[in-house]
């Protein structure tokens, strides 16, 4: 029996080009039990991909959240 207390947090940035866009974002992030090597489930009802609001995949392992990038900072 696992009591999944050592974890790892997987995350990866998307950038959404076809949103039109240019600072659209999804964050997807994913928790993994490092010792019986499972992913956790997020609770969030919705799947699927949405310009605005946090979704997860079918098997709910990974948690997606819509960003909006900063603004460009330029630096003269
Ligand atoms: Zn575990």
């Amino acid at each position: 029996m696992c009591n999944h207390l050592r974890t790892e947090l997987q995350h990866k940035v998307i950038r959404l080009t076809d949103e039109g866009k240019p600072d659209s974002f999804v964050l997807k992030l994913k928790l993994k039990c490092l010792d019986c090597i499972t992913y956790f489930t997020f609770r969030t009802p919705k799947m699927g991909l949405l310009p605005d609001e946090p979704t997860t995949g079918f098997d709910k392992s990974e948690l997606r959240v819509p960003l909006t990038a900063p603004d460009p900072v330029t630096n003269n």
